[in-house]
This record gives C-alpha cells, structure tokens and sequence, in this order.
C-alpha cells in the first residue's frame, strides 16, 4: 500500500490570472507552475502524487505529468470540493497531503512539517499568523474586526489521514454541502478542529497577474569587449551613432553595448550566449546591425514567459566622449527594451590611462539586467 499520497489541485480555471489558459501551464521559471509544483513533491517520503485536472486540460497536464514519476491524473469536477473527492477516491493512501497547483514555491521542509503534524495529530494544515489586521466586511462596509492575534492564513498542503478525510468529504457531500474553499474548512465542520502547522511566507499563490510578475526575478550580466581599428569614423553603442576616430572591428556593426547586454539577457534566462545565436562564422550576422540581434533575443525571452524589468550598464571607454550621447543612449535602449528610461541605467568612465582601455585601444561594456515573468 502506498504510504504517503500527494493531491495537487490543477483542476481550476485560474482566470484570475488574465491569462488565456489555465494559470498553472503558463510558461514559468523556464517550465510550468504545475511543474514546478510537481518537483516540489518528488520526495522520497512522498509515494503518489495525484493531480486533478479539468476535462479542457486533462491531456495537457496528463502529457506533463508523464515527466514525473508515480504521478496519476484525475478527472477534477465543478468545484475544488469535487475534484478532492475524485482524487480521495482514486487513492490508496494511508496519510494525503492536499496543496494547491498554484502554490510553487512550497518547500520540502514544510511538506515534512505538514506530515508530522499528521503522524502525530491526526492532521496538519499549514498556515501564517495574518501580518495585516482582517476585518469581517458586508456592502462595502467593516462589520467587525476580530483580534488579529488568534488570525490566521491558511495556506497548503493540508493533511490528515485519508480515512478521515474521506468520511468528511462523504457527509459533506450527503448535505450537498460541497463548495468549502480549502479542506481544513470542511474537515471542521465534519471531523472536528483539525490541527495548525506554521507554514511559510514564501509557500504563495499565484492568482493575480501581480503575483505571477512579482513572483520571481532573475538577475544576469554580460560583458563585451571591442578593439578600435576599423576604418570608420563612428562607432555604434546602444543603437546610437557616435562619432569617432575609428570604429570598433567586429563581425557585426560592433556594438559592444548591446553585445554585453544581449549577453545579460540571456544569462539571466538560463540560455546559451550571443556567440551561440549568432556566430560570427554566419554570413547573416555580417556588419548586422546589433538591433535587429537584440530583438531576437527578446523574443527568445518572451517564449521563456520572460520580460526584462530593468538593465543597468557600465561602459568603460576612453575615447570618444559619450557624456553629449548618454540620454540618446538611454532613449534608445528604452524604446528598443520597451521600458521606460528610468528602467534603463548607463553610466561610462574612463580607465584613467590604465591598461587597454585606458591606451584608447578598445572599449568594454559590463551589463546587468533583471527579468521577471512577462
Ligand atoms: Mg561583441
């Protein structure tokens, strides 16, 4: 008999979210939520994961789940409540542990927590003391505002041994009383007073869009370095022409800003680098203007479910003069990156004479960028 069963609740429609598909099998973190939920539970001490799905997603997540070992996955219903007891009576479990899909971030250790508590009370529902004071409201009016000392947020997994929780969900169902928000609710009112585990502030759901962009950053820096030797009298940084003695020797239109940046970009996705995407053996990248490589790049972001939040770039030069080109700079980076310029950060310096930027021999670019979920 399997010991330890874990319901994944994937069964809803997620709308809140504004996507156009169910919120959990939206690109995430280079994956799904559902993914990242699923990996959660790949522990030892957890021997079946059951995932409910709708009948619009059933194939969707059926083909994802094949990713993932010991994972079986049912028909959900018209509520939370209906996709649970589907799930309960499709296990053989002696403890489960349910957790919602849309709680990614859940940590081995709160799944441990959460099934002690089960072995030694006969339950575990995971939740944070409120931080805010709650208030009991009606027609846009505060009713009451209980003592916020005895508040608190329920969060997931919530576990209980499955016999039990089973039966509650057979008397919930015998009164047609079957559209409780979480288990914990319907076990109360069933089984008795089940018993608090302290969760986790970072154990969040992802319903807004709000959460899903803020949900996340990632952070990645690129650096790229140009000689001086072309016979040009411009160089080309962040899509602005500036005049120069010389120009910068490269395959492409040599703009080591966006080189450096496009790096940044990719680093921070977890991608390969510039010199992958566009190899300067490719006669398509020859004399190319660094733009066009850019907006590759982002779309190869956007299809990560990627967006850049913002860039900060440090240019190291000791001719030409930039300081007359800077806003040009930061205006065309924030048109090219659609973001607004205070989401673009440049400075430049000079080498003070020291090594080959201070001789005037090339210019190097340092960039960061940081990129949260488009
Ligand atoms: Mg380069």
């Amino acid at each position: 008999m399997k010991n330890v069963c874990a319901i994944v609740c994937a069964a809803g429609k997620g709308q809140r979210a504004g996507f156009d598909k169910n919120k959990l099998l939206v690109p995430f973190q280079g994956s799904t939520v559902l993914e990242r939920t699923l990996s959660a539970f790949h522990v030892p001490f957890i021997d079946e994961i059951i995932v409910t799905a709708s009948l619009e997603d059933f194939d969707e997540i059926s083909a994802l789940c094949k990713k993932f070992k010991n994972v079986k996955v049912v028909l959900g219903g018209e509520t939370r409540s209906c996709s649970v007891y589907n799930a309960l009576k499709a296990c053989e479990a002696e403890i489960v542990l349910i957790h919602d899909g849309a709680r990614p971030f859940v940590k081995r250790s709160l799944i441990e927590n959460c099934l002690t508590s089960v072995k030694s009370y006969g339950s575990g529902i995971c939740a944070i003391p409120a931080a805010d004071t709650v208030a009991v409201c009606k027609n846009g009016k505060i009713l009451s505002v209980p003592d916020r000392s005895g508040m608190y947020l329920l969060q997931t997994p919530q576990g209980f041994y499955r016999e039990n929780i089973l039966t509650a969900y057979e008397r919930a169902f015998e009164s047609e009383n079957t559209s409780f928000t979480d288990d914990s609710s319907l076990f109360a009112v069933y089984c008795g007073a089940p018993k608090l585990c302290l969760g986790d502030p970072e154990n969040k759901k992802l319903t807004s869009r709000q959460d899903f962009e803020g949900a996340f950053a990632r952070c990645g820096m690129g650096v790229d370095t140009h000689a001086f030797g072309k016979e040009q009298n411009y160089i080309v940084l962040g899509g602005v022409k500036i005049p120069s003695e010389s120009g910068l020797i490269a395959h492409s239109d040599g703009d080591v800003l966006l080189h450096a940046l496009m790096d940044a970009l990719l680093s921070a996705a977890g991608l390969r680098d510039i010199g992958h995407y566009f190899p300067d053996t490719d006669a398509r990248w020859k004399n190319a203007d660094s733009r066009e490589m850019l907006r590759s790049v982002l779309s190869l972001l956007t299809e990560q479910g990627l967006k850049v939040k913002n860039v900060s770039i440090a240019i190291q030069a000791e001719k030409p003069r930039l300081a007359g080109y800077m806003e040009a700079m930061q205006n065309s980076l924030s048109s090219l990156l659609n973001l607004d310029p205070s989401a673009v950060g440049i400075s430049a310096g000079t080498n003070e004479g020291l090594g080959y930027v201070g001789e005037g021999k090339g210019i190097t670019v340092n960039a960061y960028a940081l990129l949260c979920q488009a």
